[in-house]
This record gives structure tokens, C-alpha cells and sequence, in this order.
């Protein structure tokens, strides 16, 4: 059986005495959540360390939403793999569509921040996924198989213990409209091949990836109980507890 992570994305919301105290309240469901399963919030990076402080000694893990490609030096506004690391973050999501959409990342910039955050130790989630004029025009897989293929590129059989990919429809976030759970484990299944392509049958068999676009209390249950849905990468609903402590205990 796979392991499965249900990470939380913040985005821009949370200042650091909101994210502290919803910390505090996700620590009871993060308990209770299967053996198998990883719980991470990813607050803005000047939440962190009010978060990390919440949550010290409970099983939730804290990720941030980007990060330099470069180690340290004149490049203003930008956070360190090291300044993560120090302030106790072990997870680090790459490649949002937002990122790539609102600021211009591409993939081989996407691919430089996941090499250096691989080096440095941090986990990666690295997110994927295609518009609604590139489903709509046929060009779902070509849009997938290049975001897996160019964001990995280099990254190591072994280093991929530390990476989740996360599918994420870009028309599906934040919009309300879910793929379907079919569609879903489809975009899924495409993914694992491409990654056994690349690397190994072995590392495809063991990646978890995660849905994320709309994902609810209502819907997660139908959502994990595919064979290629290995947890879920939760914007809006991950912001509060209400929501989001249901979501991480899926199993129950
Ligand atoms: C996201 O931004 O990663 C996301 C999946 O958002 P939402 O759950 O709000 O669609």
C-alpha cells in the first residue's frame, strides 16, 4: 500500500497569529489520521515559524510555498532552501499554477528549484496539471508528460523518496469544478507511467501523487478511494479547521 499526504495550501491568508492558532486546532484530527498518512500546512513563509512553533512534538508537517534556486545573495524578496531549513521546514511546494501563471515559472526554472531543494534535503511537491483550452484541445498528456518530465529532469531513482507530484487541473482550483474521480485516476495513472518511463517501474509504484482543484469534505472520500489518488493538495478548504479536519481523517 502506497503512503498517502494531505497537504494544506494556505496561499496568501493566515497571518502568523490566525495560522498559530489554527495550528493548534488541526493537532487532535492530524493525530487521529491512518498510520500511512502525512498531514501538511503550507502557510505563507512569515506565518512559518508561528506555525512550526504550534505544532513542535505533534505529526504535522510544515511546508513552504516556494523558494529560491539560489543559495543566498543579492536577490531581493526571494527565501533560502537554508532559511527553510533553519526555521524547521521539511516540505516545499514547486510549480503551482499560480506560480507559473501569475510570475512565469517555467519548467526548467521549476526543475532548478527541485534539484536544489532535493540537494538540501527538503521534500518536494511538485505540481502538475493542464488548463481547460489544453484539455479541451487534445492536449492533456503532451501538457503532463512535458511538466513531469522537464520538472524531474536530472532528479535521481533515489531522491524521488523525497518528491509528491501533485495533479492539478488549473481550471479546477479554486473554481469549485472537480475532475471527476475517474478523470482524476486517469490524469494520475498517465503520470505514474511517464515517471516509469523515466526512472523505474519500482519509483512510479511507490510515488504518491496528490489531487488537488476543489477538493471538500464532500468529495474526498470518492477522490481517494481511486488506485491512483494518494492524497490531495487542498487550497480553499484547507482553511478551516471545519473543512480541513475532515479531509485529512478521509478514513474514517
Ligand atoms: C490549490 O491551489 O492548490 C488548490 C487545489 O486550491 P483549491 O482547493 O481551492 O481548488
Amino acid at each position: 500500500m502506497r503512503n498517502v499526504c494531505i497537504a494544506g495550501n494556505w496561499k496568501m491568508n493566515m497571518i502568523p497569529s490566525e495560522g498559530k492558532a489554527f495550528a493548534a486546532q488541526l493537532i487532535d484530527a492530524a493525530s487521529k489520521a491512518a498510520e500511512n498518512e502525512t498531514v501538511v500546512v503550507a502557510p505563507p513563509f512569515i506565518t512559518i515559524p508561528a506555525v512550526i512553533e504550534a505544532v513542535k512534538g505533534s505529526p504535522i508537517k510544515v511546508a513552504a510555498q516556494n523558494m529560491s534556486d539560489q543559495a543566498s545573495g543579492a536577490f531581493t524578496g526571494e527565501v533560502s532552501a537554508d532559511m527553510l531549513l533553519d526555521a524547521g521546514v521539511t516540505y516545499v511546494i514547486l510549480g503551482h499554477s499560480e506560480r507559473r501563471a501569475l510570475y512565469g515559472e517555467d519548467d526548467a526554472f521549476i526543475n532548478r528549484k527541485v534539484r536544489y531543494a532535493l540537494e538540501k534535503g527538503l521534500n518536494v511537491i511538485l505540481c502538475v496539471g493542464e488548463t481547460l483550452e489544453e484539455r479541451e484541445s487534445g492536449r492533456l498528456e503532451q501538457v503532463l508528460q512535458t511538466q513531469v518530465t522537464e520538472g524531474l529532469k536530472d532528479v535521481s531513482a533515489s531522491q524521488m523518496a523525497d518528491v509528491i507530484i501533485a495533479y492539478e487541473p488549473v481550471w479546477a482550483i479554486g473554481t469549485g469544478k472537480t475532475a471527476t474521480a475517474d478523470d482524476a485516476n486517469s490524469a494520475h495513472s498517465f503520470i505514474r507511467g511517464v515517471v516509469a518511463d523515466i526512472l523505474s517501474e519500482d519509483v512510479a509504484n511507490n510515488l504518491i501523487i496528490q489531487y488537488g482543484g476543489s477538493v471538500k469534505p464532500n468529495n474526498v472520500k470518492s477522490l481517494m478511494s481511486m488506485e491512483h489518488i494518494d492524497g490531495a493538495l487542498v487550497g480553499g478548504a484547507s482553511l478551516t479547521v471545519e473543512q480541513f479536519a475532515p479531509i485529512v481523517q478521509f478514513n474514517d
